[in-house]
């Protein structure tokens, strides 16, 4: 049972609005293996415009998302480059590897979040038989809530295109990122030839994400998607959600950055935790390893929800969490300071 009452898990907790779930009720629906669901070529032609791409597929989530764009741009053998704590490497099971007999090749973060270009033009295997081929660079947006800059993301494309790569975004949180860099959906996806985003993280959907790119690589992903399982029936239901969700919740995602500022602020107030200001939704504060288990402790008994490992705890605002939660969350984090001296 979760007793959780104010959770800072993640932005994956939200749960569907009523207005939402009456859109999903009221959806058109038809069987999308077909392509016969209307709610579902909407939302892909809307995102594609969106985005300023040609097609989109909906998808069952951020993963399959990803993994589809890799194995659209990527065969058997082949490789793609990311960053060694992108979602795509370290968080997805393996599933390039697994599921599509691609090669990862991870490279370190500098302490910005980026990659170093030389760091990257360095991993680009020459044709030679002894290397896998090297197919697509893979970047995330936002990176662990940071937003990173325009100028990156394009020097990174420019130099892909150099040596003839794709190139993947993985927007899983792509509102945010373009909330913070001040920048349309549609110029933070111009770099790239293929970029997921989810509607289940702050937009508030319950399930999907949404592969958005050129017609060939869609259709490629589509004949993927099949492959894995996630042709879905009636999906118009969930593709309702999202719908509903691009056209209400993108403007509160402003919101979630405000309350994300206040939280860190206010936690920034004690000497013990070191906390890193947010570009967006997410703020880390880092402290102590058995601090941090107390800390935890501290919360989890006074129902306020937050992942951490050891001495790194990551708390993230959305729409189901507000200005009480957030008020809630702090008075906690002062009790247990003052009572532990
Ligand atoms: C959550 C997330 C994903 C995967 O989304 P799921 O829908 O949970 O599979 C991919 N990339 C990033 C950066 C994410 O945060």
């Amino acid at each position: 049972m979760n007793t959780i009452r104010h959770d800072f898990r993640s932005d994956t907790v939200t749960r569907p609005s009523q207005a939402m779930r009456a859109a999903m009720a009221r959806a058109e629906v038809g069987d999308d293996v077909f392509g016969d669901d209307p709610t579902v070529n909407r939302l892909e032609g809307h995102m594609a415009a969106m985005l300023g791409k040609q097609a989109a597929l909906f998808v069952p989530s951020g993963t399959q998302s990803n993994l589809l764009a890799l194995m659209s741009h990527c065969g058997r053998g082949d490789e793609f480059i990311a960053g060694q704590e992108a979602h795509c490497y370290r968080f997805e099971a393996g599933g390039a590897a697994v599921l599509g007999s691609i090669q990862p090749q991870p490279i370190a973060h500098l302490p910005d979040g980026t990659m170093a270009l030389a760091e990257i033009e360095g991993a680009i295997k020459s044709a030679d038989s002894h290397f896998a081929r090297t197919r697509a660079i893979a970047l995330e947006n936002t990176f662990g809530g940071r937003a990173l800059p325009m100028d990156y993301m394009q020097a990174v494309a420019d130099l892909g295109r150099r040596h003839g790569l794709g190139l993947h975004l993985d927007g899983a949180r792509a509102f945010n990122a373009c909330l913070a860099l001040g920048v349309t959906i549609r110029d933070l996806a111009a770099p790239f030839d293929t970029v997921s985003v989810c509607l289940s993280k702050g937009l508030g959907a319950p399930v999907g994400s949404v592969l958005v790119g050129g017609s060939e690589l869609i259709e490629t992903a589509r004949r993927h998607r099949k492959m894995l399982g996630g042709g879905m029936r009636q999906a118009g239901i969930l593709a309702a959600a999202g719908l509903h969700a691009l056209e209400h919740n993108v403007a509160l995602l402003e919101e979630d950055h405000r309350r994300a500022r206040v939280l860190a602020e206010g936690l920034a107030r004690h000497q013990a935790l070191a906390v890193t200001m947010p570009d967006t939704n997410i703020v880390w504060v880092d402290m102590e390893a058995t601090l941090g288990a107390r800390l935890g402790a501290a919360l989890a008994a006074q129902g306020i929800g937050v992942s951490g490992i050891q001495g790194r705890q990551r708390w993230v605002t959305h729409l189901d969490v507000g200005d009480a939660d957030v008020a809630a969350a702090l008075a906690a984090v002062e009790r247990f300071f003052s009572e532990s001296g």
